[in-house]
């Protein structure tokens, strides 16, 4: 698939470091898992090759950061045009190494891009403050700096947009990064990172460090341990963003977590029917149900429950699974074997405990690999049940029935979690009292879809800390200084 890209030096397969393509002493393999194929090989780096970033971070930083934010934003709103014209190119080489839909990596391609043209603009309004004073003698300022040299550890479901949302306002701020992005989508951070040097950013503000899942873990305990790096962004699961939290107490690092979530999606008495399935098929099956906001909980209402099962297996039947790159497909392979295991573990668990199968329940025969998982349906679950405690991560909606609007929130609650929820009403005095009541940081009301640039994207509990994207995006990666002006 990758033959056929309308300019081939975008496939990078060296990692960067210091402005300089480094090639490594050994490899490991890209596959595509929709045939199972090898893509490339990248560099396998460990600890030492990660101290090397850091030190070209570190150094980089001062002119980085004494650069008018209007010059930093300059390149990255070239990074962002380049990244529009090569969009094809990203989508394809996303498609090839992680499985998504050619269709729904145009989509990530531009939702990518869209952080560093928000950030681009961002940069140029980090304000500071002039605080009334209660002393004649003084006068109180609040100006705002770059934190310092940032890391980002990222995750394989969205390889370019999980890297651009903590990128860009790092950059924008005048912090410089060193990324380790997910073993599995290194050639989409590395095609990135290439556009990034066409745009001009300067050597050692962007450093890509590409490493298998072994020595992932030593790199990250190196960007955990070092004195250099005062931020650590993560997306990724709950139990490796609590590892990585306690490897930065000791250098007592600000961090930024977006981790695991478990969806819960309502659909009151009094929604419109139609647009809770259309929801539900767009927040459920995209990406194979591998997001961390993909709805993980159906909770419908007693009297539409029958209606909405019905509808939404029917159009669930009608979803087409496949290679990404057919046109038409819309639902791809899993990532990898462990993946496809937990979706069958969870539907044979359900199963088990008097779950009904009303659509899919095995994997897809008859396509070039064996990660293809059928759209599935499960109703009549029950809370008992592993797919509503844990996070399925495939393509699998448990559908539970209930009876109250209170019922619905306690059940949407009852977890540690706390990113995404979802939820279908036409009553504004319910929109409103279930809208507060979800513990959760985002709640998408008669819609399946909520994320874009604008916004504040995070969960509370422990889904996570922080948020990203929206003029909040910058905080994290800014450290208030408090000026006290005497002897006036
Ligand atoms: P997922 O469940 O999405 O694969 P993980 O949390 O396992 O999420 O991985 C997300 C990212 O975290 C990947 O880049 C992976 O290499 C990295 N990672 C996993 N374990 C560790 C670790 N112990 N230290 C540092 N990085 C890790």
């Amino acid at each position: 698939p990758l033959t056929t890209l309308q300019d081939p030096s975008l496939l990078k397969t060296d990692a960067l470091i210091n402005g300089q393509w480094v090639a490594g002493e050994t490899r490991f393999e890209v596959r595509d898992p929709a045939t199972g194929r090898v893509l490339a090989e990248v560099p396998n780096l460990g600890g030492s090759e990660a101290e090397a970033a850091l030190q070209a971070a570190d150094k980089a930083w001062p002119a980085w950061r004494a650069k008018t934010a209007k010059e930093r934003g300059a390149i990255l709103m070239r990074w962002y045009q380049l990244l529009m014209q090569n969009a094809e190119d990203l989508a394809r080489i996303m498609t090839a190494e992680q499985g998504k839909p050619l269709a729904e990596a145009r989509g990530e391609v531009g939702y990518g891009a869209s952080f560093i043209e928000w950030f681009a603009e961002e940069a140029k309004r980090v304000y500071g403050e002039t605080v009334p004073t209660t002393d004649g003698n003084k006068r109180y300022l609040v100006i705002k700096q770059p934190i310092g040299v940032c890391a980002a550890i990222t995750p394989w479901n969205f390889p370019i947009a999980m890297i651009t949302r903590k990128v860009a306002p790092a950059l924008a701020a005048g912090c410089p990064v060193v990324i380790k992005p997910a073993e599995a989508t290194p050639l989409s951070a590395l095609a990135v990172a290439e556009l990034a040097q066409r745009a001009g950013m300067p050597a050692g503000v962007l450093n890509v460090i590409t490493a298998d899942s072994q020595r992932s873990i030593e790199v990250g305990k190196v960007l955990c341990d070092s004195d250099v790096v005062r931020h650590l962004s993560f997306t990724g699961s709950t139990e490796v963003g609590r590892i990585l939290m306690k490897q930065c107490a000791p250098t007592i690092k600000k961090l930024g977590l977006e981790l695991g979530g478990n969806a819960p999606f309502i659909v009151f008495d009094d929604a419109d029917l139609d647009s809770a399935v259309e929801g539900a098929l767009a927040s459920k099956y995209r990406n194979a149900g591998q997001t961390c906001v993909c709805a993980n909980r159906m909770y419908v209402q007693d009297g539409v429950y029958d209606a909405f099962v019905a509808k939404l297996a029917e159009r669930v039947g009608q979803l087409k699974v496949g290679n990404g790159f057919e046109p038409g497909v819309q639902v791809g392979p899993m990532i990898e074997p462990a993946a496809v295991e937990k979706a069958e573990a969870h539907v044979a668990d359900a199963l088990a405990k008097g779950a009904r199968l009303v659509s899919g329940g095995a994997r897809v025969q008859g396509l070039q690999s064996n990660l293809f998982y059928a759209p599935t349906v499960l109703a009549d679950v029950t809370g008992d049940m592993l797919c509503t405690r844990e996070e399925t991560f495939g393509p699998v909606a448990p559908v539970q029935r209930f009876a109250t609007e209170a019922e619905a929130i306690a059940l949407a609650n009852a977890t540690e979690f706390g990113l995404a929820s979802y939820f279908y009403s036409r009553d504004i005095g319910r929109i409103f009292r279930v809208g507060e009541a979800l513990e959760y940081g985002m709640v998408g009301i008669n819609t399946g879809i909520i994320s874009t640039a604008e916004v504040p994207f995070g969960g509370v509990k422990q889904s996570g800390l922080g948020r990203e994207g929206s003029h909040h995006g910058m905080d994290d990666y800014i450290e208030l200084k408090y000026l006290c002006l005497g002897d006036i």
